[in-house]
């Protein structure tokens, strides 16, 4: 009974903490961008000591912050920016695209009636954020082979991948629109005349103490 009560009020405890996270979405979107910055920078760090090796010291501290905050699930494809930082793996359904048929007057869920719909909430959050309209988009449904990973290593990396080619692709399309500065490139360049003074015979003496040694070898 004891036990049962201690875990009533811990998830009690988790709910309050998911709505403070979404009536401050706009807040944890902010955060969430600076992290994901930080991450993409931290690439070439990362891919010396290998991926593989950060994964799970990340995943630690990924779901050490996001189980408080959000009551995350670990899905390994956090979709927490398109749904107003509500968790859709909350959902007793773990529906990814809006609420099911069954929502409960006042937003309650059908499943767990003591709980807010967290669609409803996402909507919520999701008013509040610069970035509230990718709520609109469809998400595709959760790849059960990615859970326990980390999503925010996964992400940056992708970006971080996107934007070397990016790089790449633009200094491609910079040395093709000037492929003709090849033709005058330093070692084909013709050498400027040198001055008249660089032909004259030049005497350097050689400096008095190697004098006295080349005198002292011939006695
Ligand atoms: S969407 Fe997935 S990774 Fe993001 S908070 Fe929910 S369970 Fe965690």
């Amino acid at each position: 009974m004891r036990k049962q009560n201690l875990a009533a009020s811990k998830g009690r405890e988790m709910y309050r903490l998911r709505l403070f996270a979404i009536r401050h979405s706009r807040a944890f979107e902010w955060i969430y961008r600076r992290v994901e910055q930080t991450l993409v920078a931290m690439d070439p760090l990362f891919a010396r000591i290998g991926y593989e090796r950060v994964e799970r010291p990340v995943a630690l501290v990924e779901k050490a912050v996001k189980t408080v905050l959000f009551d995350c699930k670990m899905c390994g494809q956090c979709v927490l920016s398109s749904t107003g930082m509500s968790c859709p793996m909350n959902c007793p359904k773990q529906l990814r695209n809006g609420p099911c048929g069954g929502v409960r007057p006042g937003a309650y869920c059908e499943v767990k009636p003591e709980m807010k719909c967290v669609w409803a909430l996402a909507w919520d959050g999701a008013s509040r954020m610069k970035n509230g309209s990718q709520i609109t988009e469809v998400l595709p449904p959760v790849e059960r082979n990615l859970e326990g990973s980390s999503s925010w290593l996964r992400v940056s990396r992708e970006k971080a991948v996107h934007l070397r080619e990016a790089r790449e692709a633009r200094r491609t399309t910079i040395a093709m629109a000037f492929s003709g500065a090849r033709k005058v490139e330093p070692s084909t360049a013709p050498l400027v005349e040198e001055p008249e003074a660089a032909h004259r015979d030049v005497t350097i003496d050689p400096p008095a103490g190697a004098k006295a040694d080349v005198k002292g070898d011939k006695t």
